[in-house]
């Protein structure tokens, strides 16, 4: 059953219907589209405010509905506890991956110190980066849908190559949570090969360097393309070095050489002012060789030299990560068909130049570097839409693969749409202190909740040995053949214990059966990312109470009668916030006992330290 889009504008039915291209970025983001008449793709343009949609979220107080892109970008200075930039970097990961990273956001993450993902808190409410993700998403398809005039239910979207499985499914999850089938996550390297018009012809053999410099991050990939599939042979970068960072650089120099800092002691908005001066005079410069600013009666001059040598050092970094990326990939500059641009600060001069000469070969900069990521989502999504022939599909798997976990969740290891052959997997452990058995039991389907999917096989992995919870190390292996044959297999590190099964997952499924749970994964897409974050949420409580009494009981001598009355207030308030079944007063009151009691566990380690070291001498 095909779906017919009708053209509001001309009232015509329009037979094809349109995917969209997404590039999700953690400064700004774009979507873009295939023309149906030129067959070119285009970034879709907002009359006032251009093609970029800034990456930034504002939640105005009282009101509900956020505020996205550029109109949210005014108060990241004004009222940054509730203006969420850089999601993209939360994306999939939990606090202890952040680490440090966590506090020099200007809103705030909440450490549940678990390996829980990370939450967002604003004002009285939680959010995941998936939430936050899906509102950037809702943004681009209604800018999409407004501009092409038809309803916009399917997209592209493309990630950093370097992403992992989890940070893959977030971003499917925030396409599903803004009402997108998401058909396919595309690396961003492939995507602007694509756009570059690598790859479209199945004869061709190509390798191909990416250097992608944006605003906040920086990464390069070297891309093998043969018979139409594209394998990432290395990536390299530093997802703390950007266009920011070349900013920075001036911003420092102009504040020491023309003794600002009087002016800007304690006034952000100063500080601000300076900091767009800044990124003004390095755009300018990527055109002319001088110029002069006045900042309050302070001329502040610049020289393209000066310039360069100021960031000559930040560039060198990202020469040094091409190296190793080439190294990894066994290849010299030599063995590369083309050097590919993308991101806005490589119309740096500096930086092309400095590529270029690593590179051994000029760089290609012809398309727009800000837009091409987007074009070449564009461009996947036309050949997944079946509207370039002449480029090879590769078989994918039609529905999800996965296993259940705690909570009777859902925990996708194959997604669907997946190029078969394919291998993936994930390494999970026990729940329950000296658990000897664990039941693997395989799904198939779209839904959160595996009581919603269908059920493949299970099996129990025996004969792992007794240990603390957490412990034991299970590698889960799904191994997809190209005849959809899945195998299964479980294997538990520390004792070597192995168990598999294989399956036949399409067998018994029609296509209207395929297509009844893919349409079923969307109509139920809000309630089952609520109900996912509710057992989520609890699973964190759960964890949080099981610790606290364990440390309240050992620990019980070491605090006052007061802590002790506290903390017990604390535990019985997040006992009864579990019965609400409300993720965010869940959260909310996991986060009062954290504080409460974060601060005791802290002098109890700093006494029992004391303790050890009593009576040690050191020599
Ligand atoms: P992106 O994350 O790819 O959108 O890149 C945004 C970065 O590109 C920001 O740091 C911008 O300041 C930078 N940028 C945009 N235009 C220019 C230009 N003409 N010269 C130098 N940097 C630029």
């Amino acid at each position: 059953m095909a779906k017919v889009a009708i053209n509001l504008s001309t009232g015509s039915i329009q037979q094809e219907e349109i995917i969209v291209g997404i590039d999700l970025g953690t400064t700004n983001s774009l979507v873009a589209y295939i023309h149906p008449e030129t067959r070119q793709p285009h970034a879709i343009n907002d009359l006032d405010r251009g093609t970029i949609v800034p990456s930034v979220v504002h939640f105005p107080a009282g009101g509900d509905t956020p505020i996205v892109g550029t109109d949210a970008k005014q108060y990241l200075l004004t009222d940054p506890q509730n203006t969420i930039y850089s999601v993209k970097r939360l994306l999939g990961k939990s606090y202890k991956d952040l680490g440090n990273h966590a506090t020099e956001l200007g809103y705030r993450v909440i450490d549940d110190n678990s390996e829980g993902l990370v939450k967002i808190r604003v004002g009285e409410k939680f959010y995941s980066p998936i939430e936050l993700s899906a509102e950037i998403l809702k943004e681009l398809r209604s800018r999409a849908e407004h501009a092409l005039k038809t309803p916009v239910n399917k997209a592209v979207i493309t990630v950093p190559a370097y992403f992992n499985d989890s940070q893959r499914q977030a971003t499917r999850d925030a396409g599903r949570l803004a009402g997108l089938e998401v058909l396919r996550i595309v690396n961003e390297p492939t995507a602007a090969a694509l756009a570059y018009g690598i790859g479209l012809s199945p004869d061709e053999e190509k390798t191909v360097a990416v250097y992608d410099l944006g605003g906040g991050t920086f990464d390069v990939s070297i891309l093998r393309i043969q018979q139409g599939i594209f394998e990432v042979l290395s990536t390299n970068g530093d997802t703390y070095l950007g266009g920011d960072d070349l900013d920075r650089a001036i911003y420092d120099y102009w504040a020491a050489e023309y003794q600002l800092s009087a002016v800007l002691f304690q006034n952000p908005s100063r500080q601000q002012e300076l900091r767009l001066l800044a990124e003004e005079a390095k755009k300018q410069l990527s055109q002319q060789d001088s110029l002069e600013f006045d900042f309050h009666g302070t001329q502040l001059p610049l020289s393209k030299a000066k310039f360069n040598s100021l960031v000559g050092p930040l560039v060198e970094r990202t020469i040094v990560s091409c190296r190793q990326a080439l190294t990894d990939a066994k290849l010299t500059p030599t063995d590369l068909d083309a050097v590919l641009l993308v991101g806005g600060s490589t119309r740096v001069p500096l930086v092309y130049d400095s590529v270029s000469a690593f590179f051994k070969q000029p760089a290609n900069s012809s398309l727009n570097p800000d837009e091409v990521v987007a074009l070449g989502a564009a461009i996947q999504a036309d050949i997944l839409g079946g509207n370039r022939r002449d480029v090879l599909l590769l078989d994918v798997t039609p529905l999800t693969l996965g296993i259940e976990t705690l909570g009777g969740l859902m925990d996708p290891i194959i997604a669907r749409n997946s190029k078969i052959p394919t291998k993936a997997g994930r390494q999970y452990t026990t729940s329950v202190d000296g658990q000897v058995n664990l039941k693997i039991s395989v799904y198939q389907g779209e839904r959160d909740l595996v009581s919603e999917n269908r059920k493949l096989a299970e099996f129990d992995l025996r004969g792992i040995p007794a240990m603390p919870a957490g412990l034991p190390k299970v590698d889960v292996n799904f191994i997809l053949n190209a005849d959809g044959i899945l195998k299964v297999e479980a294997i538990e590190l520390r004792s070597g214990t192995s168990q598999a099964v294989e399956i036949k997952p399409q067998y018994g499924l029609t296509d209207d059966q395929v297509e009844k749970m893919l349409m079923d994964s969307l109509t139920f897409a809000r309630e089952d990312v609520a109900a996912r974050m509710v057992i989520e949420a609890r699973t964190v409580a759960e964890q949080m109470l099981y610790q606290v009494e364990r440390f309240v009981e050992k620990n019980h001598q070491h605090l006052t009668e007061e802590e002790i009355t506290l903390t017990a207030a604390a535990t019985q308030n997040l006992r009864e916030a579990l019965e609400a079944k409300d993720k965010d007063t869940i959260l909310k009151a996991v986060d009062e006992l954290e504080a409460l009691t974060s601060p005791y566990a802290e002098r109890v380690m700093n006494i029992s330290i004391k303790q050890a070291m009593a009576g040690k001498k050191i020599e």
